[in-house]
Protein backbone atom coordinates (compact mmCIF):
# COMPACT_ATOMS: atom_id res chain seq x y z
CA UNK A 1 0.00 0.00 0.00
CA UNK A 2 1.02 3.51 -0.45
CA UNK A 3 2.15 5.49 1.97
CA UNK A 4 -0.66 7.85 4.11
CA UNK A 5 0.98 10.97 2.83
CA UNK A 6 0.67 9.75 -0.72
CA UNK A 7 -2.92 8.73 -0.57
CA UNK A 8 -4.03 12.20 1.36
CA UNK A 9 -1.98 14.40 -1.24
CA UNK A 10 -3.05 12.69 -4.15
CA UNK A 11 -6.93 11.04 -3.65
CA UNK A 12 -8.64 14.45 -4.64
CA UNK A 13 -6.17 15.37 -7.50
CA UNK A 14 -7.54 12.66 -9.98
CA UNK A 15 -10.71 11.39 -8.20
CA UNK A 16 -14.17 13.06 -8.15
CA UNK A 17 -15.95 11.49 -5.20
CA UNK A 18 -19.79 10.68 -5.65
CA UNK A 19 -22.35 13.19 -4.09
CA UNK A 20 -19.68 15.73 -3.36
CA UNK A 21 -17.98 18.64 -4.66
CA UNK A 22 -14.78 18.56 -6.01
CA UNK A 23 -13.43 21.73 -4.46
CA UNK A 24 -14.67 20.83 -0.89
CA UNK A 25 -12.63 17.31 -1.24
CA UNK A 26 -9.74 19.03 -1.90
CA UNK A 27 -10.28 21.37 0.85
CA UNK A 28 -11.37 18.75 3.48
CA UNK A 29 -9.94 15.19 2.59
CA UNK A 30 -12.17 12.35 2.72
CA UNK A 31 -11.31 9.62 5.22
CA UNK A 32 -9.08 6.82 3.78
CA UNK A 33 -10.40 3.52 5.17
CA UNK A 34 -7.41 0.70 4.76
CA UNK A 35 -9.38 -2.42 6.58
CA UNK A 36 -12.36 -3.83 7.61
CA UNK A 37 -13.24 -6.63 10.60
CA UNK A 38 -16.31 -7.67 11.90
CA UNK A 39 -18.03 -4.42 12.65
CA UNK A 40 -15.22 -1.87 12.36
CA UNK A 41 -12.86 -0.14 9.66
CA UNK A 42 -9.93 0.89 9.78
CA UNK A 43 -8.64 3.99 8.68
CA UNK A 44 -5.19 4.92 6.83
CA UNK A 45 -3.78 6.13 9.91
CA UNK A 46 -4.66 3.19 12.38
CA UNK A 47 -7.65 4.58 13.96
CA UNK A 48 -10.38 1.96 14.67
CA UNK A 49 -13.78 2.61 14.38
CA UNK A 50 -17.30 1.10 14.91
CA UNK A 51 -18.82 1.56 11.63
CA UNK A 52 -22.43 2.77 11.82
CA UNK A 53 -22.94 3.57 8.91
CA UNK A 54 -22.47 0.09 7.10
CA UNK A 55 -20.64 0.51 4.43
CA UNK A 56 -23.75 2.56 2.61
CA UNK A 57 -26.67 0.55 4.33
CA UNK A 58 -25.34 -2.25 2.51
CA UNK A 59 -22.61 -3.96 5.17
CA UNK A 60 -25.56 -6.00 6.97
CA UNK A 61 -22.90 -9.03 7.79
CA UNK A 62 -19.98 -6.81 8.47
CA UNK A 63 -16.41 -7.24 7.01
CA UNK A 64 -15.77 -10.97 7.82
CA UNK A 65 -18.43 -12.83 6.25
CA UNK A 66 -16.23 -15.56 5.24
CA UNK A 67 -18.58 -17.78 3.64
CA UNK A 68 -19.40 -14.48 1.21
CA UNK A 69 -15.41 -14.05 0.46
CA UNK A 70 -14.62 -17.72 -0.05
CA UNK A 71 -17.90 -17.90 -2.38
CA UNK A 72 -16.25 -15.11 -4.46
CA UNK A 73 -12.89 -16.41 -4.39
CA UNK A 74 -14.16 -20.14 -5.36
CA UNK A 75 -16.04 -18.71 -8.12
CA UNK A 76 -13.72 -16.64 -9.35
CA UNK A 77 -11.89 -19.91 -10.06
CA UNK A 78 -14.56 -21.71 -11.76
CA UNK A 79 -16.22 -19.54 -13.52
CA UNK A 80 -15.10 -15.35 -13.79
CA UNK A 81 -17.55 -14.40 -15.62
CA UNK A 82 -20.26 -15.44 -18.41
CA UNK A 83 -23.26 -13.45 -19.48
CA UNK A 84 -27.37 -14.46 -18.75
CA UNK A 85 -28.68 -12.42 -21.92
CA UNK A 86 -30.65 -14.75 -24.53
CA UNK A 87 -28.84 -18.25 -25.18
CA UNK A 88 -27.00 -18.65 -22.23
CA UNK A 89 -27.16 -19.00 -18.50
CA UNK A 90 -25.16 -19.86 -15.70
CA UNK A 91 -25.69 -22.09 -12.59
CA UNK A 92 -25.77 -19.74 -9.87
CA UNK A 93 -27.91 -17.63 -11.41
CA UNK A 94 -30.31 -20.72 -11.20
CA UNK A 95 -29.96 -21.58 -8.21
CA UNK A 96 -29.73 -18.01 -6.80
CA UNK A 97 -33.31 -17.11 -8.50
CA UNK A 98 -34.61 -20.45 -6.64
CA UNK A 99 -33.79 -19.33 -2.90
CA UNK A 100 -34.83 -15.71 -3.86
CA UNK A 101 -38.42 -17.22 -4.90
CA UNK A 102 -38.71 -18.65 -1.68
CA UNK A 103 -37.11 -15.84 0.57
CA UNK A 104 -39.81 -13.56 -1.02
CA UNK A 105 -42.54 -15.73 -1.17
CA UNK A 106 -44.48 -13.79 1.59
CA UNK A 107 -44.14 -11.14 -0.66
CA UNK A 108 -45.98 -12.54 -3.26
CA UNK A 109 -42.86 -12.39 -5.70
CA UNK A 110 -41.45 -15.23 -7.77
CA UNK A 111 -39.18 -14.18 -10.71
CA UNK A 112 -36.44 -12.26 -10.30
CA UNK A 113 -34.49 -9.92 -13.19
CA UNK A 114 -30.30 -9.77 -12.36
CA UNK A 115 -28.63 -5.96 -11.99
CA UNK A 116 -25.47 -4.51 -10.86
CA UNK A 117 -26.70 -2.20 -8.28
CA UNK A 118 -29.24 -0.06 -6.92
CA UNK A 119 -29.61 2.36 -9.76
CA UNK A 120 -30.02 -0.27 -11.87
CA UNK A 121 -32.73 -2.34 -10.04
CA UNK A 122 -34.79 0.69 -10.12
CA UNK A 123 -34.47 1.54 -13.84
CA UNK A 124 -35.61 -1.80 -14.39
CA UNK A 125 -38.81 -2.00 -12.40
CA UNK A 126 -39.90 1.38 -14.04
CA UNK A 127 -39.29 -0.16 -17.31
CA UNK A 128 -41.25 -3.28 -16.74
CA UNK A 129 -44.20 -1.35 -14.83
CA UNK A 130 -44.53 0.71 -18.62
CA UNK A 131 -44.06 -2.60 -20.75
CA UNK A 132 -46.92 -4.55 -18.48
CA UNK A 133 -48.91 -1.80 -19.40
CA UNK A 134 -47.89 -1.70 -22.90
CA UNK A 135 -48.78 -6.03 -23.08
CA UNK A 136 -51.88 -5.48 -21.39
CA UNK A 137 -53.03 -3.01 -24.27
CA UNK A 138 -53.33 0.29 -21.88
CA UNK A 139 -50.34 1.72 -23.59
CA UNK A 140 -51.27 5.41 -22.22
CA UNK A 141 -50.16 4.34 -18.92
CA UNK A 142 -46.75 5.69 -19.01
CA UNK A 143 -46.84 8.03 -15.96
CA UNK A 144 -44.74 7.32 -12.72
CA UNK A 145 -45.72 9.01 -9.23
CA UNK A 146 -43.31 8.90 -6.11
CA UNK A 147 -43.00 10.60 -2.96
CA UNK A 148 -40.90 13.92 -1.78
CA UNK A 149 -37.90 12.67 0.20
CA UNK A 150 -37.71 9.61 -1.83
CA UNK A 151 -34.67 8.42 -3.38
CA UNK A 152 -34.23 6.36 -6.19
CA UNK A 153 -30.79 6.13 -7.47
CA UNK A 154 -28.74 8.35 -9.98
CA UNK A 155 -30.11 6.74 -13.80
CA UNK A 156 -32.39 9.22 -15.53
CA UNK A 157 -35.63 7.48 -14.69
CA UNK A 158 -35.04 7.10 -11.00
CA UNK A 159 -33.40 10.56 -10.57
CA UNK A 160 -36.94 11.92 -12.09
CA UNK A 161 -38.78 9.67 -9.62
CA UNK A 162 -36.24 11.21 -6.84
CA UNK A 163 -37.76 13.52 -4.50
CA UNK A 164 -34.65 15.06 -3.59
CA UNK A 165 -33.75 18.59 -5.37
CA UNK A 166 -30.00 18.11 -4.75
CA UNK A 167 -30.30 15.18 -6.84
CA UNK A 168 -31.93 16.25 -9.77
CA UNK A 169 -31.55 20.17 -10.55
CA UNK A 170 -28.59 20.03 -12.60
CA UNK A 171 -29.83 17.82 -14.69
CA UNK A 172 -32.96 18.85 -15.37
CA UNK A 173 -34.77 18.24 -17.49
CA UNK A 174 -35.13 14.99 -16.17
CA UNK A 175 -38.14 12.22 -18.00
CA UNK A 176 -41.81 13.76 -18.67
CA UNK A 177 -44.02 12.32 -16.65
CA UNK A 178 -43.04 11.98 -13.14
CA UNK A 179 -44.90 13.74 -9.97
CA UNK A 180 -44.42 13.95 -6.66
CA UNK A 181 -46.74 13.92 -3.46
CA UNK A 182 -45.91 14.66 0.18
CA UNK A 183 -43.77 12.55 2.15
CA UNK A 184 -45.42 10.91 5.35
CA UNK A 185 -42.45 13.24 7.08
CA UNK A 186 -43.62 14.22 10.68
CA UNK A 187 -41.05 16.77 11.56
CA UNK A 188 -41.66 18.71 8.53
CA UNK A 189 -44.80 18.74 6.39
CA UNK A 190 -47.00 21.26 4.17
CA UNK A 191 -49.58 20.06 6.52
CA UNK A 192 -48.27 21.21 9.86
CA UNK A 193 -49.74 18.03 10.96
CA UNK A 194 -47.49 16.39 13.78
CA UNK A 195 -49.80 13.52 14.41
CA UNK A 196 -48.02 10.39 12.21
CA UNK A 197 -51.57 8.61 11.60
CA UNK A 198 -53.56 11.73 10.38
CA UNK A 199 -50.63 12.47 8.41
CA UNK A 200 -50.29 10.03 6.78
CA UNK A 201 -54.38 10.12 5.59
CA UNK A 202 -53.32 13.19 4.43
CA UNK A 203 -50.56 12.25 2.33
CA UNK A 204 -52.74 9.63 1.05
CA UNK A 205 -55.70 11.62 -0.10
CA UNK A 206 -52.84 13.97 -1.85
CA UNK A 207 -51.85 10.68 -3.92
CA UNK A 208 -55.39 9.82 -4.81
CA UNK A 209 -55.80 13.30 -5.46
CA UNK A 210 -52.95 13.42 -7.79
CA UNK A 211 -53.68 10.26 -9.54
CA UNK A 212 -57.32 12.17 -10.36
CA UNK A 213 -55.59 14.73 -11.46
CA UNK A 214 -53.35 13.25 -13.59
CA UNK A 215 -55.99 10.59 -15.14
CA UNK A 216 -55.44 7.24 -13.48
CA UNK A 217 -55.18 5.44 -17.08
CA UNK A 218 -52.51 7.62 -17.98
CA UNK A 219 -50.30 6.24 -14.68
CA UNK A 220 -47.72 3.14 -14.56
CA UNK A 221 -46.57 2.69 -11.00
CA UNK A 222 -46.18 4.62 -8.01
CA UNK A 223 -42.86 3.75 -6.04
CA UNK A 224 -42.06 4.32 -2.70
CA UNK A 225 -39.17 3.11 -0.11
CA UNK A 226 -40.99 1.21 2.87
CA UNK A 227 -38.90 3.61 4.97
CA UNK A 228 -37.47 6.62 3.16
CA UNK A 229 -33.37 5.93 3.67
CA UNK A 230 -31.12 8.04 1.94
CA UNK A 231 -33.96 11.40 2.42
CA UNK A 232 -33.27 11.35 6.34
CA UNK A 233 -34.67 8.33 7.13
CA UNK A 234 -38.49 8.72 7.41
CA UNK A 235 -40.60 5.63 8.33
CA UNK A 236 -44.27 6.25 7.50
CA UNK A 237 -47.23 5.70 9.60
CA UNK A 238 -48.04 2.03 9.69
CA UNK A 239 -51.36 3.03 7.91
CA UNK A 240 -49.63 4.03 4.95
CA UNK A 241 -47.82 1.62 2.52
CA UNK A 242 -51.06 -0.42 3.33
CA UNK A 243 -53.04 2.53 1.96
CA UNK A 244 -50.68 3.35 -0.89
CA UNK A 245 -50.98 -0.74 -2.23
CA UNK A 246 -55.30 -0.30 -1.85
CA UNK A 247 -55.21 3.21 -3.74
CA UNK A 248 -52.68 1.74 -6.33
CA UNK A 249 -54.64 -1.20 -6.80
CA UNK A 250 -57.92 0.60 -7.07
CA UNK A 251 -56.80 2.69 -10.07
CA UNK A 252 -54.59 -0.74 -11.86
CA UNK A 253 -51.61 1.51 -10.96
CA UNK A 254 -48.30 -0.63 -10.10
CA UNK A 255 -46.78 -1.01 -6.49
CA UNK A 256 -43.03 -0.72 -6.96
CA UNK A 257 -41.04 -1.00 -3.43
CA UNK A 258 -37.61 0.22 -3.72
CA UNK A 259 -36.10 -2.16 -1.14
CA UNK A 260 -32.49 -1.63 -2.10
CA UNK A 261 -32.22 -0.47 1.65
CA UNK A 262 -34.93 -2.46 3.52
CA UNK A 263 -34.96 -5.63 1.98
CA UNK A 264 -33.07 -8.29 3.70
CA UNK A 265 -33.67 -7.70 7.46
CA UNK A 266 -32.97 -3.96 8.07
CA UNK A 267 -36.03 -2.68 9.04
CA UNK A 268 -36.15 -5.61 11.57
CA UNK A 269 -38.41 -7.61 9.41
CA UNK A 270 -37.18 -9.35 6.17
CA UNK A 271 -38.06 -6.88 4.01
CA UNK A 272 -40.03 -3.28 4.29
CA UNK A 273 -42.86 -4.53 2.38
CA UNK A 274 -43.62 -7.49 4.81
CA UNK A 275 -43.03 -5.12 7.73
CA UNK A 276 -46.46 -3.38 6.47
CA UNK A 277 -48.23 -6.76 5.60
CA UNK A 278 -47.86 -5.18 1.65
CA UNK A 279 -47.79 -7.07 -1.30
CA UNK A 280 -45.96 -4.55 -3.61
CA UNK A 281 -46.18 -6.13 -7.54
CA UNK A 282 -42.24 -5.06 -8.11
CA UNK A 283 -39.81 -4.66 -5.71
CA UNK A 284 -35.76 -3.96 -6.45
CA UNK A 285 -33.31 -4.67 -4.26
CA UNK A 286 -29.64 -4.70 -4.31
CA UNK A 287 -26.82 -3.34 -1.66
CA UNK A 288 -26.78 -6.39 1.43
CA UNK A 289 -27.50 -8.91 -1.44
CA UNK A 290 -23.78 -9.38 -1.78
CA UNK A 291 -23.24 -7.23 1.82
CA UNK A 292 -21.72 -5.06 -0.33
CA UNK A 293 -18.89 -7.45 -1.64
CA UNK A 294 -19.80 -7.36 -5.15
CA UNK A 295 -22.10 -4.98 -7.05
CA UNK A 296 -25.17 -7.07 -7.69
CA UNK A 297 -29.51 -6.34 -7.64
CA UNK A 298 -32.32 -8.17 -8.54
CA UNK A 299 -35.69 -6.72 -9.47
CA UNK A 300 -38.24 -9.45 -7.91
CA UNK A 301 -41.81 -9.93 -9.96
CA UNK A 302 -45.03 -10.70 -8.91
CA UNK A 303 -46.82 -13.83 -10.23
CA UNK A 304 -49.29 -11.88 -11.48
CA UNK A 305 -47.17 -9.48 -13.12
CA UNK A 306 -45.03 -12.74 -14.77
CA UNK A 307 -47.73 -13.99 -15.99
CA UNK A 308 -48.68 -11.03 -18.47
CA UNK A 309 -45.25 -10.90 -19.56
CA UNK A 310 -45.05 -15.06 -20.16
CA UNK A 311 -48.66 -15.52 -21.45
CA UNK A 312 -47.67 -12.61 -24.34
CA UNK A 313 -47.78 -14.44 -27.48
CA UNK A 314 -47.41 -10.54 -29.01
CA UNK A 315 -43.97 -10.14 -29.06
CA UNK A 316 -44.54 -7.30 -26.36
CA UNK A 317 -43.12 -9.27 -23.84
CA UNK A 318 -39.85 -9.28 -24.82
CA UNK A 319 -37.48 -7.47 -22.22
CA UNK A 320 -35.45 -4.89 -24.02
CA UNK A 321 -33.35 -4.57 -21.26
CA UNK A 322 -30.27 -5.57 -19.89
CA UNK A 323 -26.88 -5.24 -18.67
CA UNK A 324 -23.55 -7.03 -18.93
CA UNK A 325 -23.09 -7.81 -15.68
CA UNK A 326 -26.80 -8.95 -15.03
CA UNK A 327 -26.77 -12.33 -13.02
CA UNK A 328 -22.82 -11.65 -12.73
CA UNK A 329 -21.88 -15.79 -11.60
CA UNK A 330 -19.58 -13.79 -9.15
CA UNK A 331 -22.51 -11.36 -7.75
CA UNK A 332 -24.48 -14.67 -7.56
CA UNK A 333 -22.38 -16.88 -5.84
CA UNK A 334 -22.27 -13.87 -3.21
CA UNK A 335 -25.58 -13.52 -2.95
CA UNK A 336 -26.43 -17.50 -2.44
CA UNK A 337 -23.67 -17.61 0.45
CA UNK A 338 -25.37 -14.10 1.76
CA UNK A 339 -28.56 -15.59 1.47
CA UNK A 340 -27.78 -18.65 3.58
CA UNK A 341 -25.71 -16.41 6.18
CA UNK A 342 -28.66 -13.73 6.69
CA UNK A 343 -31.33 -16.53 7.42
CA UNK A 344 -28.68 -18.50 9.69
CA UNK A 345 -27.74 -15.72 11.97
CA UNK A 346 -31.18 -14.59 12.01
CA UNK A 347 -30.23 -10.71 11.08
CA UNK A 348 -33.85 -9.31 10.75
CA UNK A 349 -34.71 -10.21 14.45
CA UNK A 350 -31.48 -8.87 15.63
CA UNK A 351 -32.21 -5.84 13.92
CA UNK A 352 -34.92 -5.20 15.74
CA UNK A 353 -33.57 -5.82 18.89
CA UNK A 354 -30.51 -3.73 18.41
CA UNK A 355 -32.87 -0.93 16.37
CA UNK A 356 -35.42 -0.35 19.44
CA UNK A 357 -31.98 -0.25 21.96
CA UNK A 358 -30.50 2.50 19.28
CA UNK A 359 -33.75 4.67 18.86
CA UNK A 360 -34.19 4.53 22.92
CA UNK A 361 -30.94 5.30 22.77
CA UNK A 362 -31.14 8.27 20.26
CA UNK A 363 -34.30 9.48 22.50
CA UNK A 364 -32.25 9.94 25.80
CA UNK A 365 -29.68 11.93 23.81
CA UNK A 366 -32.50 14.47 22.53
CA UNK A 367 -33.61 15.18 26.12
CA UNK A 368 -29.73 16.13 26.89
CA UNK A 369 -29.01 18.24 23.44
CA UNK A 370 -30.59 20.55 22.32
CA UNK A 371 -29.64 20.54 18.69
CA UNK A 372 -31.45 17.54 18.48
CA UNK A 373 -34.75 18.54 16.64
CA UNK A 374 -36.58 15.09 15.77
CA UNK A 375 -35.59 11.59 16.27
CA UNK A 376 -36.39 9.03 13.51
CA UNK A 377 -35.98 5.37 14.09
CA UNK A 378 -37.98 2.58 15.44
CA UNK A 379 -38.05 0.28 12.47
CA UNK A 380 -34.74 -1.94 12.70
CA UNK A 381 -31.26 -0.44 12.12
CA UNK A 382 -32.31 2.34 10.56
CA UNK A 383 -31.81 5.60 12.33
CA UNK A 384 -31.42 9.50 12.15
CA UNK A 385 -31.00 12.71 14.30
CA UNK A 386 -32.26 15.82 12.72
CA UNK A 387 -30.38 18.56 13.69
CA UNK A 388 -31.25 22.18 14.05
CA UNK A 389 -29.87 25.71 15.58
CA UNK A 390 -33.10 26.35 17.22
CA UNK A 391 -35.93 23.81 18.46
CA UNK A 392 -39.03 26.50 18.10
CA UNK A 393 -37.73 27.59 14.39
CA UNK A 394 -36.46 23.94 13.36
CA UNK A 395 -33.86 25.62 11.41
CA UNK A 396 -31.32 23.29 10.38
CA UNK A 397 -28.18 23.37 11.93
CA UNK A 398 -25.04 24.91 9.82
CA UNK A 399 -22.62 22.17 8.00
CA UNK A 400 -19.72 23.28 10.18
CA UNK A 401 -21.37 22.44 13.18
CA UNK A 402 -22.54 19.22 11.93
CA UNK A 403 -19.16 18.34 10.69
CA UNK A 404 -18.13 19.33 13.78
CA UNK A 405 -20.65 16.37 15.78
CA UNK A 406 -19.47 13.94 13.09
CA UNK A 407 -15.33 14.66 13.59
CA UNK A 408 -15.71 14.39 17.31
CA UNK A 409 -17.72 11.25 17.45
CA UNK A 410 -15.24 9.86 14.97
CA UNK A 411 -11.96 10.91 17.34
CA UNK A 412 -14.14 8.97 19.85
CA UNK A 413 -14.47 5.66 17.51
CA UNK A 414 -17.76 5.54 15.39
CA UNK A 415 -18.31 6.28 12.17
CA UNK A 416 -21.75 8.19 11.49
CA UNK A 417 -22.98 9.51 7.76
CA UNK A 418 -23.95 13.23 7.85
CA UNK A 419 -26.62 14.13 5.06
CA UNK A 420 -27.46 17.47 5.04
CA UNK A 421 -28.31 18.75 8.65
CA UNK A 422 -28.87 15.16 9.61
CA UNK A 423 -26.93 12.20 11.51
CA UNK A 424 -27.82 8.89 9.74
CA UNK A 425 -27.34 5.50 11.45
CA UNK A 426 -27.34 2.16 9.53
CA UNK A 427 -25.02 -0.36 10.55
CA UNK A 428 -24.38 -3.34 10.32
CA UNK A 429 -27.20 -5.91 11.63
CA UNK A 430 -24.69 -8.21 13.67
CA UNK A 431 -24.26 -5.59 15.98
CA UNK A 432 -24.43 -5.94 19.86
CA UNK A 433 -25.63 -4.38 22.72
CA UNK A 434 -22.29 -3.02 23.37
CA UNK A 435 -21.93 -1.74 19.70
CA UNK A 436 -25.33 -0.24 20.42
CA UNK A 437 -23.63 1.87 23.39
CA UNK A 438 -20.86 2.30 21.93
CA UNK A 439 -22.37 4.28 18.84
CA UNK A 440 -24.77 6.14 21.51
CA UNK A 441 -21.68 7.45 23.70
CA UNK A 442 -19.85 8.70 21.15
CA UNK A 443 -22.96 10.17 19.56
CA UNK A 444 -22.90 12.10 23.26
CA UNK A 445 -19.52 12.95 23.00
CA UNK A 446 -20.09 14.40 19.42
CA UNK A 447 -23.39 16.40 20.13
CA UNK A 448 -21.17 17.90 23.26
CA UNK A 449 -18.96 19.11 21.07
CA UNK A 450 -21.66 21.45 19.95
N1 LIG B 1 -32.83 3.15 -4.17
C1 LIG B 1 -32.62 3.36 -2.87
C2 LIG B 1 -33.78 3.31 -1.93
C3 LIG B 1 -31.32 3.61 -2.40
O1 LIG B 1 -31.13 3.84 -1.10
C4 LIG B 1 -30.26 3.59 -3.31
C5 LIG B 1 -28.83 3.84 -2.86
N2 LIG B 1 -28.63 4.39 -1.64
C6 LIG B 1 -30.53 3.37 -4.66
C7 LIG B 1 -31.83 3.14 -5.06
C8 LIG B 1 -29.42 3.35 -5.67
O2 LIG B 1 -28.61 2.26 -5.47
P1 LIG B 1 -27.11 2.24 -6.05
O3 LIG B 1 -26.37 3.31 -5.33
O4 LIG B 1 -26.63 0.84 -5.72
O5 LIG B 1 -27.19 2.46 -7.51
Amino acid sequence: MKTSNYLKENNAKRLWHPMAHPAESLASPPDIIVEGEGVEIVDVDGHRLLDAVGGLWNVNLGYSCEPVKKAIAAQLDRLPYYSIFRGTTNDNVIELSEMLAEFFAPDGLSRAFFTSGGSDSVEIALRLARQYHKIRGEAGRVKFLSLKKGYHGTHTLGASVNGNSNFRTQYEPLMPGCFHTPAPYTYRNPFNESDPERLAQLCLAAVEDEIKFQDPSTIAAFIMEPVLGAGGVIPPHKSFMPGLRAICSKYGILLIADEVITAFGRTGSWTGSRHWGVQPDLLCSAKAITNGYFPFGAVMVSDAVAEVFEKDTSGKGAIGSGYTYSGHPVGAAAAIACLKETERLQVATNAASRGDELFAGLQALMTKHGAIGDVRGGEGLMCALELVSDRGSKAPIDKKSIGKVHRVTYEAGVMVRVSGNNIILSPPLIITATDVAKILSALDAGLAAL
